[in-house]
């Protein structure tokens, strides 16, 4: 199935790592391509070293994305993460293939979305797809089994608490 967790509230990428942990528990593998990122000290980057069943490729770089004009380096980083991505999920590399925050990537034009929504379209049948990110487009929700909308009722962000180690980050 192809599955999309988007909207503005936060659980989207812990929703997917939720499914992936309990996939492991039927012996299924994970493998996440975390687009625009690239932190090894995100908590899912050191947890994979003691989880033989989740795989991470971190396929951005560890610097802020300006999506009204994306750096040539950020694109670029963008399209070999999909064609990494595209390979993997043909080759069904895993039982569950996650594209943590695919959606904005789609939404701010970095990858054209008419083309990964009809190489999925084709190949959501080999292996379970997630998708993460707001904005998720309309192509992409109409191809999908299951949409669900974070919508965000409150965040301590607005209060000033930043992203706290192994809870938001
Ligand atoms: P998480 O990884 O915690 O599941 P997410 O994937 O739903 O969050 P993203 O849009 O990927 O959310 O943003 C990741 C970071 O932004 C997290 O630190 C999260 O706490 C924070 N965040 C999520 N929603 C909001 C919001 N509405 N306002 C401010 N920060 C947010
Ligand atoms: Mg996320």
């Amino acid at each position: 199935m192809l599955q999309v967790y988007t909207g503005t509230g936060k659980g989207k990428t812990t929703a997917a790592l939720g499914v992936a942990l309990r996939a492991s528990g039927y012996a299924m593998k994970t493998l996440m391509f975390s687009f625009l990122k690239d932190d090894p000290d995100y908590g899912e980057a050191r947890a994979v070293q003691s989880l033989p069943w989740f795989t991470l490729r971190q396929v951005g770089r560890d610097a802020f994305v300006n999506f009204r004009d994306p750096d040539p380096v950020d694109l670029r980083m963008c399209r070999d993460g999909w064609e990494q991505a595209k390979r993997s999920i043909a080759a069904r590399e895993a039982d569950i293939i996650i594209l943590d925050e695919l959606n904005i990537v789609l939404a701010t034009s970095m990858l054209p979305t008419s083309e990964v929504v009809s190489f999925l379209r084709e190949h959501k049948g080999a292996v379970e797809i997630i998708t993460t990110g707001r904005g998720a487009p309309e192509e992409l929700i109409k191809i999908a089994d299951l949409v669900t909308d974070m919508s965000e009722v409150k965040h301590y962000f607005h209060r000033g608490v930043s992203s706290r180690n192994g809870i938001d980050h």
